[in-house]
């Protein structure tokens, strides 16, 4: 049996992939549903321009999940533009954008998914070796080297870990918490992001736009135009308030990269965390010394375009179906 907690993008594709290889799973959420977090509140964009070599394997293995099972996956192309060579080095086609302001590289199989379209389908569709329960918020019990119990921290409520049996931390910025309670910590940083959703009133279809000088992804979603932004910086250094106060300056440079969109038309924003290790990597794999504990976390800006093979790699490695080569580079034991 593997329990798996957190029920967001990571947690649910882990529960699909082990699902689809015959294997006993047990997801627990502390929420009343699923993608409550990061993965409902994301821009949905799934890329592959990585320029660690690792993380482009990945994406591009989870580019190829989303056009065969996701229905709201949509590949409607991405422009970079083309001075930001830090992002990747492949030749692409240039072409022009933003009516003609700017040229960059296109990639054309790169899209969009609606990330509640494909929560709600992650956590609904039919499993045959598993079950989910919600308002669960678990605490891990330690005995020795392994784990002995999950707890829920609001109720009377015990599960006891098996023989055998494995516990997969998929709790994004919630892992953090558990990881110090167990003393491993995993030198996660939290980052702020913001999504603001404009109604679109020039009929925009994309493709999707990373724009640096206003440091934002720009996608349409459905009616509405969506710009994500926000610091690199750890949520620590951000001021507390999360009005639209807070954001007058990103809001003033989007309305001034992108002279079609004005105030009036700015119809919601969202803040989330993301969380990330100091390198970039998630962290997919043992921990090094609780032998039957997994973590599955730190997936930072890129969880949705990065799970789904993240997940299968993870669950063929858990399985026994892999050695776990492939996970190597992606080892907690680097946080030692
Ligand atoms: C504004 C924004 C825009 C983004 N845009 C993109 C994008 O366009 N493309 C892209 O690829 N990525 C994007 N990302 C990143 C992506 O959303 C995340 O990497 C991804 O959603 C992380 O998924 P997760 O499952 O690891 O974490 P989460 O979505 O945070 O899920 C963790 C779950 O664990 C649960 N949990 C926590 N603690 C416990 C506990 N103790 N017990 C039980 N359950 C617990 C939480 O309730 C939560 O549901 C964006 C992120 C943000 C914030």
């Amino acid at each position: 049996m593997v329990h798996i907690l957190g029920g967001g993008v990571a947690g649910f594709m882990l529960a699909e992939a082990l699902d689809k290889r015959g294997t006993a799973w047990h997801l627990y959420e502390k929420a009343a549903k699923a993608g409550t977090e990061a993965s409902g509140k994301n821009a949905g964009i799934v890329r592959t321009h990585e320029v660690d070599p690792v993380l482009r394997h990945f994406t591009k293995q989870s580019l190829a999940y989303y056009r065969d099972n996701e229905p709201s996956f949509e590949q409607n192309g991405m422009l970079l533009k083309s001075w930001e060579i830090d992002y990747d080095t492949e030749e692409r086609e240039e072409r022009p954008f933003l009516h003609g302001r700017y040229s960059g590289k296109f990639y054309p199989d790169n899209g969009l998914v609606e990330p509640l379209r494909l929560m709600a389908r992650l956590a609904g569709q039919p499993y045959r070796h598993g079950a989910m329960r919600y308002r669960f918020s678990a605490i891990l019990q330690k005995g020795g080297n392994r784990l002995v119990a999950i707890d829920d921290a609001h109720a009377a409520d015990r599960i006891t870990i098996g023989e055998g049996d494995l516990v997969v931390v998929a709790c994004g910025e919630g892992s953090i918490a558990l990881s110090n309670t167990l003393a491993r910590p995993l030198m996660l940083t939290r980052h702020e992001r913001t999504l603001f959703e404009y109604e679109n009133t020039v009929n925009y279809s994309g493709p999707v736009q990373w724009n640096e000088e206003a440091s934002c992804y720009f996608r349409r979603l459905g009616k509405t135009l969506l710009s994500t932004a926000g610091e690199q910086i750890p949520v620590s250094e951000v001021r507390a308030e999360q009005g639209l106060e807070f954001h007058r300056e990103r809001i003033a440079t989007i309305e001034r990269e992108f002279p079609f969109l004005s105030r009036d038309r700015l119809v919601a924003h969202r803040t989330c965390l993301r969380v990330m290790p100091l390198d970039n990597r998630p962290y997919c794999g043992y921990d090094s010394e609780i032998k039957n504990l997994v973590w599955f976390t730190g997936l930072g800006g890129r969880g949705i375009s990065i799970a789904p093979a993240l997940s299968a790699a993870l669950a063929d490695y858990l399985t026994g179906k892999s050695d776990g080569s492939a996970l190597e580079p992606l080892s907690p034991e680097r946080a030692d």
